[in-house]
Order: structure tokens, then C-alpha cells, then sequence
């Protein structure tokens, strides 16, 4: 295995790490039996670093995570996992959700803890709620060793939480077709420049540049001088920046965990020829073509007065061009119509023109927002909306008295 030192602290990081997102399942539950021999035999061939979250497997990753670390194996691995900004309503909330993970995870302390998916709304919530104060202080008390942040918003948004704290690390979207979009080269970069590592997730794009490959890019591979798959090429080519510290892979069954695990041995850093950098240029512009829009998510035009997401709105409809509606919509639903922060749909716009001018690339933001309303904003967006309105005012009281019934059970048990 390869491994790549952590800035901060100067932890030795396998460079590929075991995301648990995607276990394999039985009855559409973790298939804990396989799951846990998947994730042993990944630590004992030399992985080292684990991550998960609260929502994984609807709540369920980071229990079973806590159970196939048994055994010794959680002492051999770096844990991370992260604090979900949608359940948190004040401070009391963080240290909450802190002791209910280290307990699910069997284990006294987090190596690497994230804020999980940052846009610049839920940032400025959760700084604003005294986020830093309670990472620092549980970072004192021997709790959690190195704090980050997850991200999904555009360029700028990103340059700003980086600088907000001194973080030790960062986890970023980025594979070859998000040089431009959310963090970015640029923000890669200018997180590297300020001595953060940077865990990269979705390296394959939700394994949609490993699946569905179009003909012409197996064609433009097929010219190669070394055989590879579509996955090992766009995995080599986020290894090859030296930026880079771990790409996590949401790996679910073992024949992918050895082939990742044989591809990051020796995909170092540097190590692609500037002919394959070519060919890997080439496989972009073929997914590019297929983009509806040509937005590079600068983030430019924002904010919206109305509150529409433009970049995040272009960047699901260009999803849609790519890898088709199902995978789309689904995104679009989940960061649109406000399950953690306000909506931001396109079909808030009201037409202002304030956008306009601001773009570089003068897109008719207007009229493609509302192709992108047409596209994914018909009865099942309209229903969800609804209903997810009514949740919203109802999830609030339920974690109050959620809340009140731990506290009481903590009193009774001092
Ligand atoms: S035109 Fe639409 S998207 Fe652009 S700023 Fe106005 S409301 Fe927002
Ligand atoms: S719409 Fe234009 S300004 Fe806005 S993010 Fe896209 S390219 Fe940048």
C-alpha cells in the first residue's frame, strides 16, 4: 500500500481509504457478516483509514462500523466521521451528537472529525451556533485529534471557510470532471497552499466514470499504451496530484477492494505521463460534450436574491446530460428543496436579471434555470416540497424533546 503523510500531525494515510457508504447489503440492510470480512481483509492488505457518517446506511454505518472494528482492528485505523449540520440546533446538539458516536463506534476518540457537507449557508449557521469553540474544546479534551470539514458549494465559498479556521484537513468532490466545479483545482490547490490535507470523495463521480462508460472513451482508453479500466484511470488521475492525502473509495464488494488497492500501490503522485494526462484530457471532453450547460460553478453570479443555488442548479442539470435523470433528480432533490438548509430550486427565480451580468461565460441564466425547473420540477418535486415543509417544522420540536429525554436519562445516571 501507498501511503501519504497527513500534514498535520504527520500521520502515515493509506492513500486510498475505505468509505462506508455503499456496504453490501441483504435484505436491504449492511450485510454485516460480508461487510466486516470486507473491511478486515482491506485493513489487513494495508488500508488504514475508515470513514462514515451519521446518515450512511440511514444511521446505521457507524453501529456496525463500532462492531467490525472489534478485535483490534479499530486500534490499527484512523476513524473518521462527522458532525451532520441539519441535526444541529444549538452547542448542547454538537456534544450530543459527539458522545452518541463515540458510543456507536466503540471507541474514545474520533481520529479525523468533519463538518459533514458544507455549503456557505450551512457554514455561516454553524460558526454562528460556536462550531469552532466546540471542535477545539473536544479536540482538548482528548475526544476528536484532527478537525475538518466536508464541503459542496462553489470556489469562493470554499476559499473562505478555509481560511475561517485553522483546520487541519479538508475533504473535497474532485475527479476529471470537477476541475471547475465546487472546490475545484483551484481550491485543491489554495487548501494544499495553507497546510490542510485533503481527502478527496467521489473520485469516480458516485461510480458513474466507472459504470455506463460511452463507447468513445473505452475507444480513446482502448489507444493507450497500458491496459486499464475506465475506474483505475480516473482514480490514477486524482492520485497524480501531490495535493492529494487519501481518495476514499465506497467500496461494496472484495473484487473492487483488490483492485483498488492494487491500482493506489503504485499510483504515486506525479507518476501519469504527460501522454496519458492527454488521453484522460480527451475522456473529459467526451462527458463534457455531453454537459447542457456550459457553467464552470465560479459562483460569480451569486448570491441570488431569491435564494436559487445557480452553479448547484446547473451542475444537476448537467449531471442529468451526463449520467441521465434517476441519479440526477435524486441529487437535485436532496440539495434543492432544502432537507438541510433553505430551498434553492430553480424555480425560485424570479427574473430579476441581477445574475446576468455577473458571468463570464454570459449564460442566459434565466432561461436555463427555467429548462432546469421543466427538467426536474414536476409532481413528485411539487409533493416532496410539501411534505418535507411540514417535516421541517416538526423536526425541530421532535429533537427538543429527543434532547430533553438524554438529558434526563444523564442526570439519573449521575
Ligand atoms: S434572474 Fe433569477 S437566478 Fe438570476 S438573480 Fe434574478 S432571481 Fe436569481
Ligand atoms: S452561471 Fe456563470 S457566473 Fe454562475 S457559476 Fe455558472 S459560470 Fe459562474
Amino acid at each position: 500500500m501507498q501511503y501519504r503523510t497527513m500534514p498535520a500531525g504527520g500521520d502515515r494515510l493509506s492513500a486510498l481509504g475505505f468509505g462506508t457508504m455503499r456496504l453490501p447489503l441483504k435484505e436491504k440492510k449492511i450485510d454485516e457478516e460480508r461487510a466486516t470480512r470486507l473491511i478486515r481483509d482491506a485493513i489487513d492488505a494495508g488500508i488504514n483509514y475508515i470513514d462514515t457518517a451519521v446518515p450512511y446506511h440511514n444511521g446505521e454505518s457507524e453501529s456496525f462500523l463500532g462492531r467490525a472494528l472489534a478485535d483490534g482492528y479499530r486500534e490499527r485505523v484512523f476513524l473518521a466521521t462527522k458532525l451532520p449540520p441539519w441535526s444541529v440546533y444549538s452547542r448542547g446538539d454538537m456534544d450530543r451528537l459527539l458522545a452518541a458516536q463515540l458510543a456507536k463506534l466503540r471507541t474514545d476518540y474520533i481520529d479525523y472529525y468533519l463538518i459533514h457537507s458544507l455549503t456557505r449557508q450551512s457554514w455561516e449557521r454553524m460558526r454562528d451556533l460556536g462550531v469552532i469553540e466546540f471542535l477545539e474544546d473536544a479536540k482538548a479534551k482528548g475526544l476528536i485529534r484532527h478537525i475538518g470539514f466536508s464541503f459542496h458549494d462553489g470556489t469562493e465559498a470554499f476559499r473562505e471557510v478555509v481560511d475561517a479556521h485553522s483546520w487541519d484537513f479538508c475533504q473535497i468532490q474532485y475527479n476529471i470532471l470537477d476541475e471547475y466545479h465546487q472546490a475545484g483545482t483551484a481550491g485543491l490547490e489554495y487548501a494544499a497552499d495553507r497546510g490542510l490535507g485533503i481527502i478527496i470523495m467521489e473520485p469516480l463521480r458516485g461510480g458513474n466514470l466507472a459504470r455506463d462508460v460511452p463507447d468513445e472513451v473505452h475507444a480513446i482508453e482502448a489507444g493507450a499504451t497500458v491496459r486499464r479500466t475506465p475506474a483505475e484511470w480516473a482514480l490514477r488521475w486524482v492520485w497524480n496530484r501531490p495535493e492529494v492525502t487519501v481518495v476514499l473509495s465506497g467500496m461494496n464488494d472484495e473484487a473492487q477492494v483488490r483492485e483498488n488497492i492494487r491500482t493506489a500501490e503504485d499510483a504515486l503522485a506525479g507518476s501519469l505521463t504527460e501522454e496519458e494526462l492527454g488521453m484522460m484530457a480527451q475522456v473529459r471532453d467526451v462527458y463534457r460534450a455531453r454537459m447542457l450547460v456550459n457553467c464552470t460553478g465560479c459562483g460569480y453570479c451569486m448570491p441570488c436574491p431569491f435564494g436559487v443555488d445557480i452553479p448547484g442548479c446547473f451542475a444537476h442539470y448537467n449531471n442529468y446530460g451526463l449520467f441521465g435523470k434517476n441519479p440526477a433528480f435524486h441529487y437535485y432533490i436532496g440539495q434543492m428543496v432544502g432537507i438541510m438548509e433553505k430551498e434553492s430550486y430553480a424555480g425560485l427565480c424570479r427574473r430579476c436579471g441581477r445574475c446576468l451580468e455577473a458571468c463570464p461565460q454570459h449564460l442566459p441564466i434565466p432561461d436555463l434555470l427555467q429548462d432546469v425547473s421543466r427538467t426536474f420540477e414536476g409532481p413528485l418535486f411539487a409533493l416532496l416540497r410539501r411534505a418535507l415543509k411540514h417535516l421541517k417544522v416538526l423536526y425541530p420540536h421532535w429533537t427538543h424533546l429527543k434532547n430533553r429525554r438524554y438529558t434526563s436519562r444523564k442526570t439519573k445516571e449521575a
